[in-house]
């Protein structure tokens, strides 16, 4: 198959005209891509970084784990999808047999394998879903593939942390620090719940995207101090906000934000600077009651809430993709997100 390969660390993926196809188990599915969103976590995987949490590919490799396309072929004990179905891949391929599995949390799995981690991604023609009746999720024909691959991971990842995670909800104040595919996403998800978003950034032109996607006020952290600006906007500090981005000082600024008993979202995991651990203001914290919750992928049940929204228009990712490319062009835009060069979404179109 035809397919971008990442052959070195702190390389630019190579495209290969005949890399091996993925190979079927008899509980999976291999899936035609038809489109692959690319996520600020393919820059870091490309850059060697989260060997701390066991998401280092071994190489070579096929990343990307965005993907959605067509059922190509299913091992022998698939009964739930067939050659021909339209489908989305969760990234958070879970076992089925541990605690959080047979609980429902699959998206923290202790077996999890990360789709374009563990399987082939979609930055080939054809990739792998480990153990398809349980992993996969069908995709309504009114959903086009580009639409859907940009809700992967970062889209479906929002839906999860600010619908089940957080809790937001309808008149809340949520301020959303970066403003990247998680944190446009998290903006359409947080307004469509009738909260109030202030977004944060520091390129004026990401925050004139999350004021198209319903953000009510702006703040440039560049230009001004983020946490006494989102305070004064929100009246005393907001009830959620988010660290979109994964470096310190969002996720401090983040916290920093909140009124008393509010709830502090990581959605962005850190990068080489810190390595997964920030210094928080713990007293702070104490005092106000503060809460700080994770969130990670989204159980592939809970996909039909947030496809319906979608259907129903209350939620648009397409909105979010600013850039369709081919195959040739995704290295140059994943080493260009090392210096925070995208604004929105590109997806590969295959
Ligand atoms: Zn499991
Ligand atoms: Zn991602």
């Amino acid at each position: 198959m035809k397919a971008a390969v990442l052959e070195a660390f702190k390389t630019p993926m190579k495209v290969h005209e005949n890399w091996p196809d993925p190979e079927c188990g008899p509980e999976d599915a291999i899936v035609k891509v038809e489109a692959n969103g690319i996520c600020r976590s393919d820059w870091h995987v490309c850059e060697g970084d989260w060997e701390w949490i066991g998401l280092q590919p071994e190489l070579p490799h096929v990343i990307g784990h965005e993907y959605c396309g067509i059922v190509e072929e299913v091992g022998s004990q698939v009964t739930k999808f067939k050659k021909g179905d339209r489908v989305i891949c969760p990234f958070n391929f879970g076992c089925g047999t541990c605690e959080f599995c047979q609980s429902g949390h699959q998206n923290t799995c202790v077996n999890f394998e990360g789709a374009g981690f563990v399987r082939p991604g979609g930055y080939g023609q054809y990739a792998g879903v480990s153990r398809a009746d349980l992993n996969l999720v069908a995709l309504p024909e009114t959903i086009p593939f580009v639409e859907a691959a940009s809700m992967g991971c970062r889209f479906m990842t929002s839906f999860h942390g600010v619908v089940d995670q957080a809790q937001v909800g309808a008149g809340d104040w949520v301020s959303i620090h970066g403003c990247g595919g998680i944190g446009l996403a998290a903006t359409q998800i947080a307004t469509s719940l009738g909260a109030n978003v202030i977004a944060v950034d520091i390129n004026d032109e990401s925050l004139a995207v999350a004021k198209q996607m319903g953000a009510l006020h702006t703040v440039n952290a560049a230009k001004e101090d983020a946490p006494a600006a989102v305070i004064e906007l929100s009246g005393g500090g907001t009830h959620v906000s988010i660290d979109a981005l994964g470096i310190a000082t969002t996720c401090l600024n983040s916290i920093l934000s909140l009124r008393s008993r509010g709830r502090h979202l990581q959605i962005g995991l850190t990068t080489q600077e810190e390595k997964g651990f920030v210094s928080l203001p713990v007293d702070i914290m104490v005092a106000r009651e503060l809460q700080f919750v994770g969130t990670i992928g989204m159980q592939p049940q809970r996909y039909p809430s947030m496809l319906n929204m979608v259907e129903s228009g209350k939620l648009t990712p397409g909105r979010m993709v600013t850039n369709v490319i081919g195959i040739d062009d995704a290295a140059d835009v994943i080493t260009s997100m090392g210096s925070y060069g995208t604004v929105g979404t590109t997806v590969v179109k295959w």
